[in-house]
């Protein structure tokens, strides 16, 4: 094996291909960040410094918080705020765009891979409106945290860098401290990226903006002569199987603002998002959220709206007919894949017929207020012959349990499944770790009040392998403490 691949390559040897920079004037603003005065290392990554072939030990030097805290320029970067519009809470803003978030570049590894090097906290823009382009350390913690804990689970998501701290003031509800937050993605491009361009009328951007997607993240696509409507076909199934993936985990995101949904199908910009602990189907994470738009079942239509809502930005490269049948893959790829994910969270066979043992077991679990996370991973120790206390325990209505537990019983018998090999499978299936709310708090806290980072640090170790045993946290894969229910999170970040 050749000892120098992948290269481990410094601050100054990454390699660069700007390609968003490329594109016209109209796509983006070139500016330079504002300058986080005397930063410091809140925390880094090294899974994530792998895919740009970063040597970890890069880390340590001085630079790397001028990098990343906006005092300099990485060689090759072209930093540029991206604009874009988008549909917040059902209404349409004509211009948003990075506010607060600078795309340094877009740094290419040996093996081919695009990973933008996002800056969030970068300071003002020309789409910052009345905001002060700045992120508070809290919620960059609860973005870091939240990008690997979602890759740790197997879900597409941007991914995190590192994370900047300063002692600048920062004002939101209260006087916070400033950070940065660097963000990868092989492409930040949105819904809204393609809708700030219809609404104005800007036709001849909404077919740059999609070649320059098609070729760059649906290369396969490029050369038919149907690519714009498979590519939005493509968009809507990723779409639909990443919704099915949030429902099954129990992820509720919080604001499904259509400059939130990313074009590659990516779970992108956390803010008030959050995990379910008792499974409420109503549950609502954002604070702000006073109808329950964005509430925890609304995501899986709300994806639909938000696909119908690009399908309009892409309508001029396409008829109303191909439109419609790009549209009309969603349902299914939704439902079918949220079949095959929570029959793989029940250990088995993901056929039609097993539907109503989901339902009947989401709604047993939702009449006795079971934490979601603790019921599935206690399944995985389910004995088809003998007793379930433990998961039996859970329920206050013991007969209800007891009914669905001889159908679900039944039904492992008619597959002939073995509870032995299904508790190895199912452990790799059902996380024994979340990112629960008041575990982000304690990182906070800690990090706020006493510029202490090691919880940040051990939760993002913990969450990168949610799966696994960490008896050192076993802690963590209990219930949550009570004063967990008293958390608000609000849409300030
Ligand atoms: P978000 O709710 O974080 O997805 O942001 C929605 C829009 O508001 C985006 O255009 C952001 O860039 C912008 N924005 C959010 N916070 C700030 C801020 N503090 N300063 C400038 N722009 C912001
Ligand atoms: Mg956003």
């Amino acid at each position: 094996m050749d000892r120098d691949f992948p290269p481990r390559r410094t601050l100054e040897t990454l390699n660069f291909d700007n390609s968003y920079a490329r594109l016209p004037a109209a796509f983006h603003a070139k500016l330079l960040p504002t300058p986080l005065p005397a930063p410091y290392l809140v925390s880094f990554n090294e899974s994530a410094a792998d895919l740009i072939e970063l040597d970890p030990a890069q880390a340590a030097r001085t630079e790397f918080l001028e990098y990343f805290a906006g005092h300099k320029v990485l060689p090759g970067a072209e930093p540029l705020a991206m604009l874009y519009a988008g549909h917040q809470f059902g209404h349409f803003v004509p211009q948003l765009g990075d506010g607060r978030a600078i795309l340094l570049g877009e740094v290419v590894n040996s093996r081919g891979q695009r990973w933008d090097l996002h800056l969030k906290g970068a300071g003002e823009t020309p789409f910052s409106r009345s905001g002060d382009g700045r992120a508070v350390l809290r919620s960059s913690i609860r973005e870091y945290l939240c990008c690997e804990a979602m890759h740790g689970l197997g879900i597409p998501t941007t991914r995190a860098l590192c994370i900047v701290g300063s002692d600048v003031e920062v004002y939101r509800e209260q006087v916070e401290t400033g950070a940065t937050l660097v963000r990868m993605a092989p492409s930040h491009v949105r819904f809204g990226s393609f809708e700030v361009f219809f609404y104005r009328g800007q036709q001849a951007e909404i077919k740059i903006l999609a070649d320059y997607v098609i070729a760059q993240h649906y290369p396969e696509l490029a050369e038919l002569s149907d690519k714009y409507p498979r590519f939005l076909r493509e968009v809507v199934l990723r779409t639909a199987q990443l919704m099915a993936k949030w429902q099954a985990v129990g992820f509720a995101h919080g604001v499904m603002n259509t400059d939130n949904m990313s074009i590659l199908g990516l779970t992108l910009d956390y803010g008030p998002y959050g995990f379910l602990d008792q499974f409420d189907p109503a549950y609502i994470c954002n604070h702000s959220d006073h109808s329950g738009r964005y509430a925890f079942d609304q995501q899986p239509e709300i994806g639909a709206w938000n696909v119908t809502c690009l399908a309009q930005a892409l309508s001029p490269l396409m008829s109303v007919e191909q439109a419609k049948a790009a549209l009309s893959a969603y349902n299914d790829a939704f439902g079918t894949h949220y079949i095959e994910l929570m029959s793989a969270k029940l250990g088995v066979a993901p056929a039609p017929d097993v539907v109503p043992l989901i339902t009947g077991l989401l709604e047993i679990l939702q009449q006795n207020h079971v934490d979601y996370t603790i019921f599935f991973r206690r399944l995985n120790r389910f004995k088809q012959a003998g007793q379930n206390d433990q998961i039996r325990d859970l329920f206050l209505d013991r007969a209800a349990f007891d009914a669905w537990a001889t159908l679900y019983r039944a039904r492992l018998q008619q597959e002939g499944s073995l509870d032995a090999e299904r508790a190895t499978q199912l452990d790799r299936v059902n996380p024994k770790y979340i990112l629960r709310n008041y575990m982000a708090q304690v990182a906070i806290q800690k990090a706020v009040q006493d510029r202490d980072y090691t919880e940040v640090n051990r939760l993002l170790a913990l969450l990168q392998a949610p799966f696994d045993e960490h008896p050192e946290m076993e802690h963590y894969a209990g219930f949550p403490p009570d004063w967990a229910s008293s958390i608000e999170v609000s849409c300030s970040s």
